[in-house]
């Protein structure tokens, strides 16, 4: 027999004999994770480790072309799993070579291997896709993934923006390495996250070479580019600084956003004196002429900036790098776990540099305001709207709680409290019932009256 037959044959034999056993454990992978706010988030039954990302922009028509490569291992016997991809169209897809059977539904890619994927194998998946980009607006109006600007692409993820530029698994529960290659017309700069690994130009287009090397969260990813100034700064332990600032500014906003800049190597050292050692192998910022966009985002070692930064903010997005971005919250109704921890930390940071006002003054000053005012709801860690994710309570009361705590258990128990936070929650995902319990556990204390009070209740509290 010529071999294909032979192989025919024996592939029939094979399934003949394993089909009743083995083809009723290969199910489909979960085509969401089930989050309070976004259930379609995130895909069961595998764990990314590694995103291969290739992405040609064309700015003039706001289209891309990419192809990403995901390296998985399967958590279960697979006959077929997804990724989240926002709308563009899909062309050749691959898993481990060979392809592979596709329908694209809403924000869910389903692939459909040619074989079953066994419980704790690895594999890769090659999908090649393309289309016009637009920006993903969220419940609370506001607009995040890939955002055309009038000289290349703000490009942020949070909570739900990455699908809206690459397919992947979008959850904060499966961190990933990244690897990037974006091409652009030359003279345009790219800033990813990570290290800068290489740029190559051929012809009329330069691709950036970029390379995170410890896991992201998908919603921490960045491929930001336009007019920029570049430059790399070295900052604590040698740790290469990348910054960028877009030309469109003045020489005035210029010169504001270098001083701004200069800090981030100060509040770097700072922050791990506190905290832990910075979690990261480089550092730094965009920022970008995109007012229009409205805010600034922690993506993982290149904070986003939509216009020139405060020192406040750039504090702030640094912070995220401990908690959020290494620290990462596992729904996200428990955003006050990034947003709280990063405004407390911006207070401290101000506190440690002196002649301004300490922690203590800041909560006190929020707490002159009066019961109407916005800051008291919803509860920090009651929300049930994503509409309410970024509302001033889960920032202010967020900060003013861990103000409250550590005058309650004291400056050594805080301190150590925030140090084992890090330490130990940066191994996986986290809840609030974490952060009691742990605070329980470093303190000695009965907190939950403390934090039925501040987290779980609307309002002003009175006492505590
Ligand atoms: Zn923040």
């Amino acid at each position: 027999m010529r071999p294909s037959i032979l192989r025919a044959a024996l592939g029939a034999t094979v399934l003949a004999v394993a089909l009743p056993s083995s083809a009723a454990a290969f199910t489909p992978g979960a085509a969401g994770l089930g989050d309070p706010f976004f259930p379609e988030q995130g895909n069961g039954g595998y764990d990314a480790q590694r995103y291969d990302v290739a992405i040609d922009y064309r700015a003039e028509s706001q289209t891309l072309r990419g192809t990403v490569i995901m390296t998985a291992r399967a958590t279960q016997d697979l006959s077929s799993f997804n990724l989240d991809l926002r709308d563009f169209s899909v062309g050749r897809v691959l898993v481990n070579g060979v392809p592979a059977g596709k329908v694209k539904a809403g924000q869910e890619l389903t692939i459909t291997p040619r074989s079953g994927l066994r419980s704790g194998r690895s594999f890769v998946v090659w999908i090649d896709y393309g289309g016009k980009v637009a920006p993903v607006i969220d419940p609370d109006g506001s607009s995040e993934g890939w955002i055309p600007t009038t000289d290349g692409a703000y490009v942020v993820g949070e909570p739900q923006g990455t699908p809206g530029w690459m397919p992947v698994n979008d959850t904060p529960r499966d961190k990933a390495l990244y690897a990037f290659a974006i091409t652009v017309p030359k003279g345009k700069t790219v800033i990813a996250n990570g290290r800068l690994v290489g740029k190559v130009t051929l012809g009329s287009k330069t691709t950036w070479l970029w390379k995170e090397d410890r896991p992201m969260a998908s919603y921490l990813a960045t491929a930001t580019n336009g007019n920029f100034r570049f430059w790399k700064d070295i900052g604590p332990g040698g740790l290469p600084i990348y910054n960028a600032v877009d030309t469109a500014f003045s020489p005035e906003q210029q010169a504001a956003a270098d001083a701004v800049l200069a800090k981030q190597g100060d509040m770097i050292a700072f922050f791990a004196s506190q905290f832990g050692p910075y979690p990261y192998t480089s550092g730094g910022a965009i920022v970008d002429d995109a007012a229009f966009v409205g805010y600034a985002l922690e993506s993982q070692t290149k904070a986003n900036y939509s216009a020139v930064p405060s020192e406040g903010t750039v504090a702030h997005e640094i912070a995220h790098q401990w908690f959020g971005n290494s620290v990462t919250l596992d729904q996200w109704p428990d955003i006050w776990l990034n947003e709280g921890f990063a405004t407390w930390a911006q207070w401290r940071w101000d506190e440690h540099v002196g002649g301004r006002p300490t922690a203590q003054e800041r909560f006190d000053a929020l707490y002159a305001r009066p019961e109407t005012s916005s800051i008291w709801n919803p509860p920090v860690a009651g929300l049930t709207t994503p509409v309410d994710l970024f509302a001033s309570s889960t920032y202010q009361k967020g900060a003013m709680t861990l103000q409250a705590l550590r005058a309650k258990i004291g400056e050594a128990d805080f301190t150590a409290l925030l140090r084992a936070w890090f330490a130990e929650g940066s191994a996986e995902t986290v809840t609030t019932a974490d952060f009691i319990a742990l605070a329980e556990r470093i303190s000695g204390e009965e907190l939950s009256p403390f934090f039925d009070v501040w987290l779980f209740t609307g309002g002003k509290p009175v006492s505590w």
